[in-house]
């Protein structure tokens, strides 16, 4: 995949650069980094898509049928985010075609989008001098911009009891899970207000059914569109956790995690204000929009760079029943286009 955006990018004049976020995870290719130089000596306009895609999504077979593209039913699409990929190369494409003036080009292409945003988390920003970023993979209709999404921390507990026999001698034992229940019936989890969430989504413990439960361990998420709340919110589990176990005589073992910071954009933004702009020089109508998941946005707006994410119009993305009409298609083509020509003139 990335060999061929490659040759296609060059084909078009840019310098290609890989990062070293390839080597740094484990990967075959780090993030693509293309360069072309316009006639304008504006900021340059950042367009980021990304190349991996989820499982089962080799062998697809993509069919056309009543102006809707779907895979054979045996893999996804992966429109998610090939769209994204073929939007940014067509619209290049086309501006290049008509001799317009042209802006500054940085293209991002990013690897291990999916499962962590890792090839964003890894991208090396500095070789980037744009100062915002229109990433090309949200699961919306074309002229949707996602302006909100919010930051997550991943939160591992593992509370520690202690171990004897159950029928002999139970009263010798903690019992983790009783611990844990205690601890989550004080603890606020679920909507914890409008811009914050937290869940506790996986948990597992024990070892047989005649030995007092030693360990029980607790996975989730917690998430908000301000990094402060989601901080507040942790602390709060942590203690929760941290107290209750104290007074059972057991311990609690917390591993928090950053994932990554919000997208929270006002309206007036410049970012969002040059993508509506673009919208409406497609001939669509801009919707601001937010959303609960993640993308390569929240990396952008963490290292500071004003980043939104821009409806590509598949559907049923990560499924076997993925779909993007082709009309969708050409119009985040068209976005595209819209978006250079903006920079162009601005
Ligand atoms: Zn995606």
């Amino acid at each position: 995949m990335a060999d061929l955006l490659e040759a296609r990018l060059r084909a078009m004049g840019f310098s290609v650069q890989r990062d070293e976020a390839g080597e740094r995870i484990g990967g075959e290719t780090g993030n693509l980094i293309a360069k072309r130089k316009g006639n304008r000596g504006s900021a340059p306009l950042l367009l980021c898509a990304h190349m991996d895609r989820v499982s089962p999504g080799t062998g697809i077979k993509p069919q056309i049928k009543d102006g809707v593209i779907t895979s054979d039913g045996t893999t996804i699409l992966g429109a998610d985010d090939a769209a994204g990929l073929a939007a940014i190369l067509e619209g290049v494409q086309r501006a290049i075609e008509q001799g317009m003036d042209m802006p500054d080009l940085e293209v991002v292409f990013t690897i291990a989008e999916e499962g962590g945003l890792n090839g964003s988390k890894n991208l090396d920003f500095s070789l980037l001098s744009a100062r915002e970023a229109y990433i090309i993979d949200s699961s919306t209709p074309v002229g949707s911009i996602v302006n909100q999404a919010p930051a997550q921390t991943k939160v591992t507990y593992r509370v520690i009891g202690k171990a004897a026999h159950g029928g002999v001698e139970p009263e010798k034992g903690i019992n983790a899970l009783v611990v844990a229940a205690h601890a989550l019936t004080r603890m606020k989890l679920g909507r914890i207000d409008a811009e914050t969430t937290a869940n506790l989504g996986i948990a597992r413990g024990g070892a047989a059914t005649n030995i007092v439960m030693e360990t029980f361990e607790m996975q989730g998420d917690v998430r908000s569109l301000v990094t402060e709340k989601m901080e507040a919110q942790v602390r709060h589990m942590t203690e929760i956790f941290e107290r209750t176990a104290a007074e059972f005589g057991a311990r609690v073992e917390a591993d928090v995690q950053f994932a990554y910071g919000p997208v929270n954009l006002r309206p007036d933004d410049r970012v969002i204000q040059r993508a509506s702009a673009a919208i409406r020089r497609a001939g669509l109508t801009p919707v601001l929009k937010a959303t609960g998941g993640g993308s390569d946005a929240n990396v952008f707006n963490t290292r500071g760079i004003p980043a939104c994410n821009l409806g590509t119009g598949y559907r049923g993305a990560h499924s076997l029943q993925e779909s993007l009409e082709v009309a969708e298609l050409e119009r985040i083509a068209d976005v595209v286009f819209a978006l250079i020509a903006e920079y162009a003139s601005a």
